[in-house]
């Protein structure tokens, strides 16, 4: 029996009855001859309201204070749970992601992992122990401050340590039943999967199916990692991400379709009136770039012959609204546009699957399954095996509702589960 790294999300542990339900799981992999390490969230919605409690008290707080902040979540859980395991007779050591041998760069609020050093853990394994340690959080190599990953980034954390700890598996326990064919909290229909391709899970997570978080999917299939995602609430088999499908390509073939993601957590910026001449975009995104702001979609109007201008839209996280904005005033003078709309009420929609590449009318269906249902499409943006759409924010639920349904992915049993979570 190998070691397994076993990460429980916010709603496993949502109140000290989750806790200890969690812990009777832990302890049942340890009597089953494996090491246990455990990588765990902060309780329920904990990080949601640290994140208020800071905004009511500075609108920009410092990110060093604000990661400061944020890691006490998951510090809390590490302990209660450590606690609860030694109650039910077995050892337990919590670390914190600096103790753990975390190391990343000194980013503040959205760290990239550069290095993982588990020694401590190592030794607290051959000790007997079952290590917990603190999702979301690293410590800086340069500045030894404390740092966090980003929304989520507990699922990193897990898979960074499965890594570096050679793990034979590293199992994602949340509050469904695994990763299904959409959000099982829109889509009732929805289907789990057995088995997903890495490449079809990086792009479900990168369009907003927050089951699994991006990076953590591109950690796992860098090192190969086999991720087992299912429920902490039910003892059901989940769903496999892997590079590789376990019982090889011949048996099951790769779905057409994977599923249908959402993600609402965007806002959309249109610069206006901006030169139609060589450079201008270019001057734009650096301005965006050099205040270290990802963006995803972008789209430039065809410019008005008469007045040589044109418009130049493009989304970006919700939460980097203001500083996007601030930038692009800063260099306006520079850049020389009109003037800057921003609009926050946007959702996007993306249609994934590695069988998009040879079947040419995936578009055509997708484009009119939202047509049928009376969306309409404000940007598009498509790759090899995805296509995604902006709409308005309150047609997003019944957008995917429909996609889902033309594509054939509604399940004909049961609804799918969701047993726990605010949904937040
Ligand atoms: P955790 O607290 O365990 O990290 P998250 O809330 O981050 O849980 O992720 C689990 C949630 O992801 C589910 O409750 C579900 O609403 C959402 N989700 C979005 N897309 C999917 C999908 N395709 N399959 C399963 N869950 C999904
Ligand atoms: N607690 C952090 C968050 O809510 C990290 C995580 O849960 O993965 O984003
Ligand atoms: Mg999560």
């Amino acid at each position: 029996m190998g070691l397994v790294v076993q990460k429980y999300g916010g709603s496993s542990v949502a109140d000290a009855e989750g806790i200890k339900r969690v812990a009777k799981r832990i302890v049942d992999a340890k009597k089953n001859g494996h090491q246990v390490v455990v990588v765990v969230s902060a309780m329920g919605d904990t990080t949601d309201e640290l994140i208020d409690l800071a905004e009511q008290v500075s609108p920009m707080p410092a990110g060093r204070e604000f990661d400061m902040l944020l890691t006490a979540g998951e510090r809390i859980s590490m302990a209660l749970l450590a606690m609860a395991i030694k109650n039910l007779g077995h050892e337990a050591q919590s670390f914190t992601g600096s103790q753990a041998g975390v190391i990343t760069d000194s980013v503040h609020n959205k760290a990239r992992i550069i290095d993982v050093t588990p020694g401590r853990i190592r030794t607290a394994l051959d000790e007997g122990n079952i290590a917990i340690v603190a999702g979301f959080q690293g410590v800086s190599a340069d500045s030894k401050d404390i740092t966090t990953l980003g929304r989520g980034g507990s699922d990193t954390t897990a898979v960074a340590l499965a890594a570096a700890l050679d793990a034979e598996v590293c199992e994602i326990y949340t509050d469904v039943d695994g990763v299904f064919t959409a959000d099982p909290r829109v889509v009732k229909k929805a289907r789990k999967i057995d088995w997903i391709s890495s490449e079809d899970m990086l792009e479900l997570a990168a369009s907003g199916s927050k089951v699994l978080l991006h990076r953590c999917v591109e950690y796992a299939r860098r090192y190969n990692i086999p991720i087992h995602v299912r429920s902490s609430f039910s003892g059901l088999p989940g769903t496999w991400v892997s590079n590789e499908n376990p019982q090889g390509d011949a048996k099951v073939e790769h779905a057409i379709i994977s599923g249908v993601a959402h993600d609402v957590s965007e806002a959309k910026i249109t610069v206006v009136g901006v030169p139609d001449k060589p450079g201008e975009a270019a001057a734009i995104f650096r301005a965006i770039a050099d205040a270290e702001i990802n963006i995803d979609m972008i789209v430039q109007n065809v410019s008005a012959a008469s007045t040589g201008l044109t418009d130049i839209s493009f989304t970006l996280p919700k939460t980097e609204g203001h500083k996007a904005i601030d930038a692009l005033e800063k260099a306006k003078g520079a850049i020389g546009f009109d003037s800057l709309r921003y609009d926050d009420q946007i959702g996007k929609i993306s249609l994934v699957g590695a069988g998009m590449k040879t079947n040419p009318g995936v578009t055509a269906s997708f484009f009119q399954a939202l047509s049928d249902a009376g969306v309409n499409i404000e940007l598009i943006s498509t790759s090899e095996i995805r296509i995604s759409v902006v709409t308005r924010q309150d047609d997003v639920n019944e957008a995917v509702r429909a996609v889902h349904t033309a594509f054939g992915l509604d399940s004909d049993s049961d609804e799918a589960v969701v047993y726990g979570g605010t949904g937040r």
